[in-house]
């Protein structure tokens, strides 16, 4: 099954990706680029994998999303515009939310007619999200909701926005907070992008007067929404937002780099120890999916393990080791002729984007070969050692090494890969 499912991944990819990487998903242009892009994911049903069908998921296993994402980052295929909805909230509602609520938000989610931002910060609670002023007064059959949020990633395009308010006065800090969810163009709604160095409009202010909230669109119970919201956050350190496909293709796209610039001795064993360090995490996450498949049902845990992403409130740690693998990838990348190097502005925008647009090598280091030999590699086809597939439980051993270059496709002009493009 994971064979087959890898194949049809394969080959949608490589005949769908675009050629030609996508503008910036911080543009209107792009933003709409990018939701296109999901849509015929969505066509396909590759967009939401390990969902139920009933939502436009094919119910896939942990390893066969482990499959899915390997195929989608080695064919250098777009950002994922809807992550903060199906990476965050998605799992709080599959957790958290009523049968009602996932029948009505998440097919559209998965179709990319919402897309969604999240809305925690606030100007005086960043870091000390719990010192949130924004409030929401009890109305009839919902919450009057004021407030100003800040740093929304890509709310300006956005068409939902899902975020923590005080519906308690008289509680402090983490108690008497709610879970609300609301539209981005509802009436008392206005959205400011905030501009950045670049002139683009990466985030934005949302500032609420009196948006009515229904009932219907609180998750879990009023008052209970810190424990919820720190749920998603847990989600936000976690697998989804950093699959080890996702690493194993920068990592990749080093060693061909390396290779093409010339092989420079000087450089073979950083160049190796990216390359094994993403390729370590990779194998690390498959013994922990195949232990998790054998125990019973995985959480966020096991994304914890590989951490990452941003400070702040409920963000991961940047020391982590699959955020210091992928962020050691993109700077040794910096390293060599051809690569984003020190080089400043667009100018080195524009060679960051090339490299990530570069082909995957043709195939890690053999058993037997040094480390740091990726000149003698084994050609397309071959394979690591497969330890026998455990029958039953739904755990693919094989093990992944990159044999194909990417099918056509260019990277997207997102963030560095270790990081989620939030
Ligand atoms: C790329 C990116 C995308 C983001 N996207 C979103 C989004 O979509 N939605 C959203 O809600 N937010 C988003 N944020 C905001 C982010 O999650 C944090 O809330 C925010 O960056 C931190 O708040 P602040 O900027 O007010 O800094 P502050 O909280 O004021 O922190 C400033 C500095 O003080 C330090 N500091 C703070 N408190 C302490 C302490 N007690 N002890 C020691 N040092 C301390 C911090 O580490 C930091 O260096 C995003 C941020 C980034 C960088």
């Amino acid at each position: 099954m994971t064979d087959a499912f890898r194949a049809e991944a394969r080959d949608w990819l490589a005949a769908h990706v675009p050629a030609a990487p996508l503008p910036s998903l911080d543009t209107a242009e792009g933003f709409e680029a990018h939701r296109a892009w999901e849509r015929s994911l969505a066509a396909a049903r590759l967009a939401v994998v390990t969902w139920p069908a009933a939502y436009g998921g094919r119910d896939a296993t942990l390893a066969e999303w482990l499959v899915f994402e390997e195929e989608y980052h080695a064919a250098g295929a777009p950002a994922r515009v809807g992550q903060n909805g199906l990476s965050l909230l998605a799992p709080t509602l599959f957790a958290f939310g009523t049968g009602e609520q996932r029948d009505r938000l998440l097919p559209r989610m998965a179709a990319a007619d919402d897309i969604w931002a999240q809305a925690w910060s606030e100007p005086e609670a960043g870091s000390d999200l719990a010192a949130l002023r924004s409030r929401a007064i009890r109305g009839d059959g919902g919450w009057l909701v004021s407030g100003a949020k800040t740093w929304c990633s890509r709310a300006a395009f956005a068409d939902r926005a899902f975020g923590l308010f005080r519906t308690d006065p008289g509680a402090e800090r983490h108690r008497g907070l709610s879970y609300l969810l609301f539209g981005l163009r509802a009436p008392g709604v206005s959205v400011r992008p905030i501009r950045q160095l670049g002139g683009r409009t990466g985030f934005a202010e949302i500032f609420l007067d009196e948006v009515f909230v229904p009932d219907s669109d609180v998750v879990g119970e009023p008052g209970d929404g810190w424990r919820i919201a720190m749920s998603t956050a847990s989600h936000e350190r976690g697998l989804s937002l950093r699959s080890p496909g996702r690493f194993l293709a920068a990592a990749s796209r080093l060693v061909s780099l390396w290779r093409r610039s010339g092989g420079d001795p000087a450089l073979a064993d950083r160049v190796a120890d990216a390359w094994i360090g993403a390729r370590a995490y990779q194998l690390h996450t498959q013994a922990a999916a195949a232990r998790l498949a054998a125990a019973g049902p995985f959480g966020p845990d096991l994304g914890a393990a590989a951490g990452g992403g941003r400070g702040g409130a409920g963000r991961g740690r940047a020391d982590s080791p699959a955020g210091r693998i992928g962020r050691e990838a993109v700077l040794r990348r910096g390293r060599l002729p051809g690569g984003p190097g020190r080089a400043a502005g667009a100018r080195r925008d524009r060679l960051h984007r090339r490299a990530r647009a570069e082909p995957v090598p043709a195939a890690g280091p053999r058993a037997g070969a040094g480390v740091g030999d990726f000149s003698r590699a084994p050609g397309p086809g071959a394979a690591g050692a497969r330890p026998r597939e455990p029958r039953g439980r739904g755990v693919a051993w094989t093990l992944f090494v990159p044999t194909d270059p990417p099918q056509g496709g260019r990277r997207s002009d997102e963030g560095p890969p270790p990081q989620a493009a939030k």
